[in-house]
């Protein structure tokens, strides 16, 4: 068989390489979508998002993959002192919620409709390396189901292989990338069935049980997902940190202990994965602009949050456009004009937070608006630049009287 030419190859079939995937099919280019594992498969991730994203969604309807909306958020220290807040309180404009969504249902459904909008989608398939062939790229991948690998060649490749790929690697991208870390559990429940008074309307977040972290449950239809994440950066490889991985591992078991949950440690299935969090504006694709990096694989993770689901499909849209309009080297300032103030902003205000949790927790999270505002921040209706200053002003003067206080 021929070596098949494709005007773009999309590695990675996750929210980014979906719909830059899916984008381009749309405007009549040929495209492959490229993804390692058979689909539906698992994603260790939280699967929670503001509903904003539907935007960016084009006519994939929220019924096929969301599961549930949270209108509050139950906040906790140490998994005490609990503050329910209100993501909608009296008063507010327009509400606001946050979709939880299940990663396997969610980014099956995108293949799908990336398949149905025209693009060849190819899992079970995995890239094993990406180099230049003249003014064309060739793409070698082999069908986990067969020992034999394949050429595939392009004319550009859209790298959305997430925080373990190999694109930015072969481009030579993201030279110095820094990693945090996040794991999570599927803790099989109903609601209904337990003691437990919280609906799936609630979301909870702890702040104390993780150093430079927080933990999280988020309601499922059928589990809850409970996780936690250290947003602190490192060199990889953040998954042999085993000071990390027991910390991560304790706040996730914390949370079922606080709730007496039954559990038997050896039956947990605990899945961690790097979060690689923006650390800075950086190039994200190549001088001529042949390949571009979207999503994880470009760093594209909120250092605040540590949420990348939104920011995975933005960029896979954008990065899809500027192949469109024949303007590939415009990706990299397309990506910081939209996300850079919004990040350095949030990393800054995140060095903070992470360092002052209690604090943090007592003035910020505890504030009546405050669970309104961080769903904003989230959604990106609210830029984090537009709070920074005050915030930081305020958390650094309660920080001064406490200091007083102790002395
Ligand atoms: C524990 C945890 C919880 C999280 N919770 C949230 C959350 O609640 N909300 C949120 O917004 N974000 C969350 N995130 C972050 C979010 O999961 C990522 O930002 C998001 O998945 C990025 O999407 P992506 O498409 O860029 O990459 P990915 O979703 O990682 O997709 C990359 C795809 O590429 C495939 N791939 C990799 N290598 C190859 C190869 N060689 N060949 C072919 N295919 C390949 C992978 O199999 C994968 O399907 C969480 C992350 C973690 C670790």
């Amino acid at each position: 068989m021929g070596v098949v030419h494709y005007d773009v190859i999309v590695c990675g079939a996750g929210p980014a390489g979906a719909t830059a995937a899916m984008t381009a099919a749309q405007a009549g280019l040929r495209v492959a979508l490229f993804e390692k594992y058979p689909l539906p498969r698992h994603k260790t991730c939280g699967g929670g998002t503001p509903m904003v994203l539907q935007r960016w969604l084009y006519h994939l309807a929220p019924e096929a993959f969301v599961e549930g909306e949270v209108s509050q958020i139950r906040h906790t220290w140490k998994f005490g002192d609990a503050h329910l807040g209100h993501i909608n309180p009296p008063g507010c404009d327009r509400p606001l919620t946050l979709w939880m969504m299940q990663r396997s249902v969610f980014d099956q459904a995108l293949a799908q409709a990336t398949a149905a909008a025209g693009a060849t989608v190819c899992d079970g398939v995995v890239v094993q390396s990406l180099e230049r062939l003249g003014d064309r790229l060739r793409i070698t991948a082999r069908p986990l189901k067969s020992r034999q690998p394949f050429v595939a060649t392009a004319d550009y490749v859209i790298g959305a292989d997430g925080a373990n790929g190999i694109t930015a690697a072969a481009a030579n991208l993201r030279r110095y990338r820094r990693v945090a870390l996040a794991m999570e559990i599927e803790y099989p429940f109903e609601a209904g069935t337990t003691a437990l008074e919280w609906g799936p309307e609630t979301a909870h977040l702890e702040y104390g049980a993780v150093p430079q972290g927080y933990a999280w449950v988020f309601p499922k239809k059928d589990h809850l997902n409970i996780g936690a994440g250290v947003f602190c950066l490192r060199r990889q490889p953040v998954l042999g940190d085993r000071t990390i991985v027991a910390q991560l591992r304790r706040a996730i078991i914390g949370y079922l202990e606080a709730w007496q949950l039954p559990y038997q440690l050896d039956q947990i299935q605990f899945h961690a994965h790097p979060l690689p969090i923006w650390a800075g504006a950086e190039p994200l694709h190549t001088p001529e602009g042949r390949i571009l990096l979207v999503g994880d694989a470009a760093g594209l993770i909120n250092p605040f949050f540590g949420d990348g689901i939104l920011h995975a499909v933005k960029s896979g849209v954008i990065a899809a456009q500027c192949l469109i309009q024949g303007n590939p080297t415009a990706y990299s300032d397309r990506i910081h004009q939209e996300v850079a103030t919004h990040f350095d902003a949030a990393l800054s205000l995140a060095k903070f937070f992470y360092q002052y949790p209690h604090l943090a927790f007592k003035i910020g999270v505890k504030h009546p608006k405050g669970t309104r505002i961080a769903t904003q921040l989230l959604a990106g209706e609210l830029g984090f630049e537009a709070i920074r200053a005050k915030t930081l002003r305020k958390l650094r003067s309660a920080l001064i009287g406490s200091w007083l206080q102790g002395n």
